[in-house]
């Protein structure tokens, strides 16, 4: 095997305690895709326990490898590329029911927005360092750990932590601990104008989150908006909880 690449984020899981407990987040008999296999931690008891798997690796040499291993199994795909391109079309082409992976760190935050975005699947179980697991679990509205990423995954999403790995778990071990969290799919219905909706509010009321949403939202609302929504403009956006949010998104201006 070639080295780690550091800027792949790799960093390979090899605690098995660890591993059993992903891969027993996922419900048996599912089909899944697996974002960055990497040498297989999860991959090799994931392609157990699931009745179809696909991947998605960027790295060529690994990309390579598994190309090799799939050869002959119908029940396992491979796709090389970059996640944050082929997520859609993957999902779309593959339509897996649950996603799974140990995430590079430097695509973490954009992926899980794009991931959380998500119609037709049914739960993830994702791997993040523990202060961006942090704020994806948090409830909005309880204050500094929650952010814009808190209010995106809750609006499809209940979220449950399923473990908290040191960096030893690691090789090469990562200078930050890690969580692994849970997701599953909430009764909202599917909404994508609703859910873009909300991915614009949250942006522009988290811009400045030291300011008031007043101040983060001016000039598009106005004080009949504030008072039409319900919603008092002097609190900070951390302040805010799901529904708030929601009908502020629906009380902004639309272009
Ligand atoms: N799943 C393995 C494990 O748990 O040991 C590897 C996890 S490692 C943290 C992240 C993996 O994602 C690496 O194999 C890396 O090459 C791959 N990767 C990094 N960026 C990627 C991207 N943009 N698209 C697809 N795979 C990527």
């Amino acid at each position: 095997m070639s080295h780690a690449k550091k800027s792949l984020g790799q960093h390979f899981l090899t605690d098995q305690h660890a591993i059993a407990r992903i891969v027993d987040a996922v419900p048996s008999g599912v089909t899944a895709l697996e974002i960055g296999p990497g040498r297989g931690a999860i991959t090799t008891p994931l392609r157990q326990r699931c009745s179809q798997l696909t991947v998605i690796e960027k790295d060529h040499n690994l990309a390579a490898h598994w190309q090799q291993q799939g050869e002959h199994d119908a029940t396992f795909g491979i796709i090389h590329g970059d996640v944050m391109d082929l997520l859609t079309t993957t999902v779309r082409d593959t339509q897996p029911a649950w996603i799974v992976g140990n995430l590079p760190y430097n695509i973490s935050g954009p992926l899980t927005a794009q991931l959380a975005a998500l119609d037709g699947i049914s739960g993830m179980v994702l791997m993040y360092q523990r202060e961006v697991a942090e704020r994806i679990a948090a409830a909005p509205g309880t204050g500094r750990v929650c952010g814009g990423i808190s209010v995106i995954t809750c609006f499809y999403w209940n979220i449950v932590r399923i473990c908290t790995l040191p960096p030893g778990a690691f090789s090469p071990p990562p200078k930050v601990h890690s969580v692994v969290l849970q997701f599953s799919r909430n009764p909202r219905s599917a909404d994508p104008a609703g859910f873009a909706r909300l991915q614009k509010c949250v942006r522009t009321g988290f811009a400045h989150r030291r300011k008031t949403i007043h101040n983060n939202f001016r000039p598009q609302m106005n004080p009949e908006r504030w008072q039409l929504c319900g919603i008092d403009p002097g609190l900070r956006p951390e302040a805010l909880s799901l529904e708030q949010w929601i009908a502020l998104a629906k009380a902004l201006p639309h272009h």
